[in-house]
Order: structure tokens, then sequence, then C-alpha cells
């Protein structure tokens, strides 16, 4: 028995510990329907999307009252084109109305609380069922599949402070080690990427050798950099599965050319996990059309192809907390032919989603931007927030707040803030009606770095960086 297949076996005891045993048989749901022709694939999300629907509004007080307000009842005849008419479910929605969203056919205490698709350091209160998350598992399994990479393969992880990443417990220890065979994984925490961890991730990356390399891709570039500064033996892989923030054009020539690996890029979101995963073609993402409906859409409606437009995801499979059109915020362009490579699970290009530079703690420690971002999602007072750091000693936190913000906020802010860009940095918190968005894209960008490039170049000769 090879290596990898025992690493696969152990894999299946560690998921079925995980509550989600049973998830082959929907990687294999996705497969068929990945090989299907057009019309079966919208057959089978038209029937997804109409079940979910009937589900919702029998059963989620949110929508109930918001379709019947709009006049739009349900059935097994509804269409994609009958959704124009209700309204966008927004992020702050989710946070102020929260349980409404929740399934009255559901227990809220057997509901799982996720983590939002692991990117993120907080823990953010959203509710799945077990079978959706057996389902959205046994399917990413899929797309990673598609991408070259299948359980049992070893993956170098370069992550932000997930759940996951605990160290073990005295009492768990040996389970730790039984996980870490199964899940095939050698770990580096990216939220703040000091020197020495560095070298210590690179040196058990040389003995685990890794066959995918999977992460942010700001994360991977320090890496690479880090790499070549130091004069460091090269780390080979045979995949680069990027996710969580754009990926840009020279850090996949970059990944390719220092890592050897093929470059993949997935479009993951925080509420629904992986919608769009690139193809060996790599031009532009397909979507799972069984886990997840993909609107593009510009002033109410559907966007044309090149013309770009926000990305709205309804979950086809989440049936303790539905999430139908939900506006993620990201913005996408309908593809205008499908793609080359005979998937007809249909496409869109160019995603401009999230931007997050990375930051600098005072002693000039990278901080991962990405881990800031959802910093106050648990905070019903904080509407939006922009991070912008001009120099390395300080940092400026823009807010908006809702009216009747508790008189600790600023202090709360600060605190919060401090646990991730550390104790030493300056923090200014600024209040402010609105964050100006990008004149073209409609976004703002919630984490800028303008430290200029002469001081960061400074720290890099330093050997700081
Ligand atoms: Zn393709």
């Amino acid at each position: 028995m090879t290596m990898t297949r025992l690493r696969s076996l152990a894999y299946d005891v560690v998921t079925r510990r995980d509550g989600l045993a049973g998830w082959k048989p929907h990687r294999r749901r996705f497969r068929t329907l990945s090989r299907s022709g057009p019309r079966e694939i919208e057959r089978h999300a038209l029937d997804a999307l109409r079940r979910l629907l009937v589900h919702a509004y029998a059963t989620a007080p949110y929508y109930r009252e918001t379709w019947k307000a709009a006049g739009f009842v349900p059935s097994l005849t509804t269409t994609v084109e009958d959704l124009r008419r209700l309204p966008l479910v927004t992020k702050r929605e989710l946070r102020e109305r929260k349980m409404d969203f929740v399934s009255e056919r559901f227990d809220p205490a057997a509901l799982r609380l996720d983590y939002t698709g692991g990117t993120t350091g907080v823990q953010t209160a959203f509710y799945r069922d077990t079978g959706c998350s057996v389902a959205r598992f046994g399917r990413q399994w899929g797309v990673l599949e598609r991408c070259g990479y299948r359980p049992g393969d070893k993956r170098a992880l370069i992550w932000g402070a997930h759940a996951d990443l605990r160290p073990p417990d005295a009492t768990g220890r040996l389970k730790q080690r039984f996980r870490q065979f199964g899940c095939a994984e050698a770990v580096a925490c990216c939220t703040v990427m000091r020197r020495e961890e560095m070298l210590d991730y690179h040196r058990r990356l040389q003995a685990f050798r890794p066959s995918v390399l999977y992460g942010y891709p700001n994360a991977i570039e320090q890496f690479a950099r880090f790499i070549d500064r130091e004069g460091l033996a090269r780390v080979r892989v045979a995949r680069v599965i990027c996710t969580a923030e754009t990926l840009r054009p020279s850090q996949r020539a970059l990944f390719q050319e220092r890592f050897g690996g093929e470059v993949f890029n997935l479009y993951c979101s925080r509420e629904h996990g992986c919608v769009g995963f690139e193809c060996e073609r790599h031009d532009g993402f397909h979507v799972d059309a069984g886990s997840v409906l993909v609107e593009i859409l510009r002033s109410g409606r559907a966007a044309h192809p090149g013309e770009s437009g926000e990305i709205v995801t309804t979950d086809l499979l989440n049936y303790g907390m539905p999430l139908i059109r939900y506006a993620t915020g990201d913005l996408a362009m309908p593809s205008s032919s499908p793609c080359g490579c005979g998937c007809a699970l249909p496409t869109f290009s160019a995603l401009h989603g999230r931007v997050a530079d990375t930051l600098y703690r005072a002693d000039g420690t990278p901080v991962a931007g990405l881990m800031l971002t959802d910093l106050f999602w648990e905070q019903p007072s904080i509407t939006d927030a922009q991070f912008v750091q001009s120099d390395i000693a300080s940092l400026d936190v823009h807010v908006v707040l809702q009216p009747g913000a508790p008189a600790t906020i600023r202090e709360d802010i600060v605190n919060e803030v401090r646990s991730i860009m550390g104790t030493q940095i300056a923090i200014r918190v600024r209040v402010v009606a609105d964050i100006p968005r990008n004149p073209t894209s409609g976004k703002y960008q919630e984490v800028v770095c303008a430290v200029p490039a002469q001081t960061l170049a400074a720290l890099a000769s330093e050997g700081i960086l």
C-alpha cells in the first residue's frame, strides 16, 4: 500500500470524526454534473433552486416577509428571471437579522456554526445544516480534483489563524498527529509572518516535500520573495492553488516560476465556500451549478458579457439557513462563450474580488491584510471599516458607525486591531460618514498599504521583512 493511499484512509477516519461521513457520494455527483451537457446542468440547477425557494418561503421568516411584500410566491414553475423581483440580501441584513434567516424546520442548536470557508481568524456566527456541510465538503473535493489535488496528496498550507490551526492540547496530541498524517499538511500561519517562522516553515517543507502549495496569494508571494532573499533552496510543487484574495497576473507568473507548479485560482466566498474554480485552461471560473447559483448583476439586471457586475450568490445546499440572492460585493464579468475545455458548467470571467494589501507591525513584521477585514463582523455597530497604513509606526482605521454605538467603541476597535497588529503600533480611529469607493469598480479596498516603497526596501535590507 502506498503512503498516499494510507493517508487517504486516515483522512476518511478524520472526516468521520469531523461529522463529515458520507461526503464521497457528493464528490461523485459533482463529477457527474461536471461531465453533463448544458441542458442537463440547467435543469438540475433549476430544480434545486425551486426546491430551495419553496422551502425558504415556507420556513424562514425573513423570506416569507420580504417576498410577500414583493408579491412573490415561489412554486415549482419559478424561473431564474423571476428571482430578479426579489431584494438582495446584504451583509448588514444578515448580521442584524441573523435568526430570521434560519429555517423553522431546523433546531438552531443542531445547526453547525461555520467558520466562513477558513479564510478568516474571526469566528463568524453563520449556520449550515449538517447535510449541507457534508455535501459541500464532498463537492469541494470534486472541484479540487479538477485542479489536480486529491485527498492524500501532501499540501503545504499558508493560511490564516483558522480554527483548524489550533495547537494540539496535551491530551489530544496523538489524535492531532493522526490528523496531520491523514490531512497530509504542513501549515504556516500567515497572519503574522516573522522571519524565524518562515525559516522554520521552509525547513519543514524541505523534509515534507509537498505536491500542492495552497493559500492566500499575498502570503505565498511573501514566502516566495523570502526564499529568494535568504537564498534558500527552492520548494518545488506540482500545483499552486490560490484562494481568498485576488490573484494578480504577476503573482501567477511568479508562482509558476518559483515553485514550478501549475497555478489554479479558486473563488471562494465567506458564506458559500467554493463558488468558482479554474479548469486547466485558466480562462475564467467555472461554477458548480449543483451547489450555487451565480448571478452577475449591473443595476439590478443581468450584466452582459464584457460588462462588469456584482456577484450575487444563492446557496442551493443550505436548507438550515437559506441564503438567497446574497450580495457578495465582489465583481466579475459574464463569459461570452462556453469554456473550450469541454466542461459545460457555467463560467464567468475577470474576477475583481477582495483586495487586501499586506500591512506591517511596528517592528516590520508583515501581517496578512485579509486577517483584518473580518475583524468587526460581530460588531453590529460598525457598518464598514477600512485600514490604511501610511507609515510603519501607525495605522488609520476608518469606520462607519451605526447610530447608538456604545461609548467604548473606539477602545474596542483599538483592542481588536492590536490583537493582530501588536501593541507597539499607534492606532488612529476615524469615524467617517462613508468610505470612498473606487469610481469605476464601485468597490472599496478594505486594507490599503501606503507605506513608501523605500521604507519597505530598507526593512528588507535589514533582514526584517
Ligand atoms: Zn473550462
